[in-house]
């Protein structure tokens, strides 16, 4: 049987970076397998859900890569889209009624909450086993008489679930312990539940990879999957993602939405890299760079962790500058220029980029997001506006930088030709002459020419600005300095 995995996000908020793990390895597996990668949207939860994050989920997952094959969004037979299918919902619970297998309903709140207390008192079960209905002859004549019920399904007892995860091994719920659980609001609307494994049995899917969080449902779900008359998928549960203090991934750990990693100038494959080795060793070899095409020959459902994994974004920063580094130098260009043109508010012309892809080399190898390469390179196509105030004080404010600015305009003036080499040269003279340290002579010359102590190498930066604009800005510096 060819395997269909389906990821089934809520449209309650923005691709989170969990689900966005728990995608990938459905993304994974179907590619591994050869099978089909379906993306639902369980939108029931209509008060909560909204066209804005169903939008968000769809523009990360592709800007990711995680290209699904049937589902939303792709048109085609069916919408994949739960609020489309109540009627579906609804006849099924309708079937199960019929059955034997689901009932009507009527017990209020109230009554639940007694029998939950005296069961405590009693020191039995306090799951709800439906012995506070009418008969199911009166329950059929009272809903057809328009009261108002929901519809549960009645867990067999005595019995237990037993089924093999195939992250977290044997498990087994006993019945007892489970309540008849609510599969139709009294509104006709569906649960969770019912919507889940219908859309599961309806669309055949045969391995259903999601959060640790969903498994206290699979009971439920095997159980009304065997109701209608399905087969129940394979189940793979998988671990949470926790913040570097060991608690469960949330805001305070800082961003959790992957808009935020895109914006923030992170690439999809290093991303989905990282994901991916989080509750999973993708190599053999201790190698955690591995490429997509990689993952997908190596991915193996069973060999994903049960302990749950740590989100630490310094592991993604290196990570983000590893790919970075492996960027040929026209794809470097291409995903940098656009915000080095806003940060400066105009075109590059064709000679500057040309210098800009001159420095590529050097800047690639100190960037670990994208946005720090405009910060890095915006002084040469620029005038300075200004030096950074920490950067004045420490190099500035020393008795060695009047004479290393000196000194450097004297050797730089007639230079010919500029280039780095040549620049190299004539400044270690200069250095030498003066008995400065390449550090206390050559920093207040950075500052100089690029307003701060962080740049990119000096020398080639200043082959880069050109002699004559090198002159004025050492020339500025000095009179500053009085
Ligand atoms: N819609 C559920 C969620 O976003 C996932 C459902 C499932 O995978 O069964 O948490």
């Amino acid at each position: 049987m060819s395997v269909r995995v389906r990821f089934a996000p809520s449209p309650t908020g923005f691709l989170h970076v969990g689900a966005a793990r728990t995608a990938l390895y459905n993304y994974l597996f179907a590619r591994a397998e050869g099978g089909v990668f379906i993306l639902r949207s369980d939108d029931t939860d209509t008060a909560r859900s909204s066209q804005e994050y169903q939008d968000d989920i769809l523009e990360h997952l592709r800007w990711l890569g995680l290209e699904w094959d049937e589902g939303y969004g792709l048109g085609g037979p069916g919408t994949f889209r739960q609020s489309d299918r109540y009627e579906r919902y609804a006849q099924v619970a309708a079937e199960l009624v019929e059955s034997g297998a689901a009932y009507y309903s009527f017990v209020t709140p109230d009554q639940l909450d007694q029998f939950k207390q005296d069961a405590r008192t009693a020191g039995t079960s306090p799951a709800y086993d439906g012995s506070l209905e009418p008969e199911p002859a009166e329950a059929g004549r009272r809903q057809s008489e328009g009261e108002s019920a929901v519809v549960r399904f009645r867990v067999p007892r005595p019995g237990e679930t037993v089924f093999t995860d195939v992250v977290r091994g044997d498990m087994r719920f006993e019945h007892a312990q489970v309540d008849d659980f609510v599969i139709l609001r009294s509104d006709g609307r569906p649960t969770y539940h019912l919507a889940s494994t219908v859309d599961d049995v309806d669309y055949g899917i045969t391995h259903v990879i999601r959060g640790e969080d969903l498994l206290s449902s699979t009971p439920k779900h095997i159980l009304l999957t065997e109701a209608m008359g399905g087969v129940p998928a394979t189940y793979a549960h998988l671990s949470l993602l926790m913040g570097p203090d060991g608690k469960k991934l949330s805001k305070r750990h800082g961003d959790t939405a992957m808009a935020a990693y895109r914006e923030a100038g992170y690439l999809p494959e290093a991303v989905n890299n990282y994901l991916a080795l989080l509750g999973w060793s993708a190599s053999e070899d201790d190698d955690d760079v591995v490429s997509m095409a990689d993952m997908i020959a190596r991915f193996d459902l069973g060999a994903l962790s049960r302990n749950p994994a740590v989100f630490d974004t310094k592991k993604l920063d290196w990570m983000n500058g590893v790919y970075i580094r492996n960027l040929d130098d026209e794809a470097f260009v291409a995903m940098t220029l656009p915000d080095l043109e806003r940060s400066l508010g105009r075109s590059l012309s064709a000679e500057e980029v040309e210098r800009f892809r001159d420095l590529v080399p050097l800047v690639k190898e100190r960037t670990k997001v994208l946005p720090e390469v405009s910060e890095q390179v915006l002084f040469l196509f620029r005038p300075l506006d200004g030096y950074d105030e920490a950067s004045w004080e420490k190099v500035m404010e020393t008795p060695e930088a009047a004479v290393a600015l000196d000194g450097a305009i004297e050797a730089l003036t007639d230079l010919d030709p500029w280039t780095t080499e040549a620049i190299d040269g004539a400044l270690r003279d200069m250095l030498e002459s003066e008995g400065l340290s390449a550090r206390k002579g050559l920093q207040p010359l950075r500052v100089a020419v690029s307003g701060s102590t962080v740049s990119p190498p000096l020398f080639e930066s200043l082959e880069v600005l050109g002699r004559d604009e090198t002159i004025a800005r050492l020339r500025a510096a000095r009179a500053e300095l009085a």
